[in-house]
């Protein structure tokens, strides 16, 4: 532990990266805190250290990360779910009625989070996923299946895959950060294109605003994720393509986190 500080990994980062490399929980840790590491033990722990003092960010490391109450695998191939996206979870239950086999799309999935959290949730709601990487998609596919939840999946680029379906919600964390943000230098270890979207970071939110109303039934909903600066032109984008209903959730910390509309009936 104190090997950890000196390289700067903070205690709680250090803690469970020993549970990791020993393979056990916080309260063996308290009992055993004395016990000598295995050479393989030793070298996973150090390992872990020299990686996350090196910036990389610990879900990559564990190899999972918790989202919605559901422990879902992610490399990095995949954004790692954030708390802030629960907000888009909640705000999907809340417009899915229990017990019915409401049709929803999930687009840009990366590790499943969204999609796989409305499924456990909604059983008996058809959930299609889509994502534009394939290797995203073999996260996400083990993800639903290490969680038994029948999500379908889908390759492809945004609507592209599920030409002539229409869906009662569609969902999307799409990448929204503006291409030259400070804020990416930040997000290093994380897979670009699921970040940013062109100059003002809006490019893949037009598109599918855009194409979405000709894949929701009359009276759907289209949610979105979007940046801390972005809901008035979310929200004008969804107006000016027709949607009715047209308002914007907070995250945790306070920050306009998504904007959603519903297609007039
Ligand atoms: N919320 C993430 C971040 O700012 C970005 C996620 C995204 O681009 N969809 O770290």
């Amino acid at each position: 532990m104190q090997h950890a500080r000196q390289q700067g990994v903070d205690r709680l980062d250090a803690q469970l990266l020993l549970s990791d490399a020993v393979q056990q929980g916080h309260a063996w840790l308290l009992a055993h805190g004395s016990d000598a590491l295995s050479p393989a033990q030793q070298t996973r722990f150090l390992t872990g250290l020299t990686r996350r003092a090196a910036g990389e960010p610990l879900a990559y490391i564990l190899g999972d990360k918790a989202f919605f109450g559901l422990t879902l695998a992610v490399s990095p191939d995949v954004l790692i779910p954030r708390p802030d996206t629960e907000t888009l979870v909640e705000w999907a239950l809340e417009l899915l009625p229990a017990q019915t086999a409401s049709t929803v799309l999930d687009l840009g999935t990366g590790s499943g989070a969204i999609a796989l959290a409305i499924q456990h949730h909604r059983p008996q709601a058809k959930v299609t996923a889509v994502d534009a990487s394939e290797a995203a998609l073999r996260v996400a596919q083990a993800n639903a299946q290490n969680l038994n939840l029948p999500v379908t999946f889908r390759h492809g680029s945004w609507l592209t895959p599920v030409a002539g379906q229409r869906f009662e919600l569609i969902v999307s964390n799409p990448p929204y950060i503006a291409e030259g943000d400070p804020h990416m230098a930040a997000l290093g270890f994380e897979p670009r294109q699921a970040l940013t979207a062109g100059p003002d970071g809006l490019d893949d939110l037009r598109q599918i605003i855009a194409a979405a109303p000709a894949h929701l039934h009359p009276g759907g909903w289209l949610l979105l994720e979007h940046g801390y600066d972005q809901p008035v032109a979310v929200a004008q984008l969804l107006t000016a393509h027709g949607f009715s209903n047209v308002s914007t959730r907070f995250d945790l910390g306070g920050q306009p986190r998504c904007t959603g509309g519903q297609r007039p009936a």
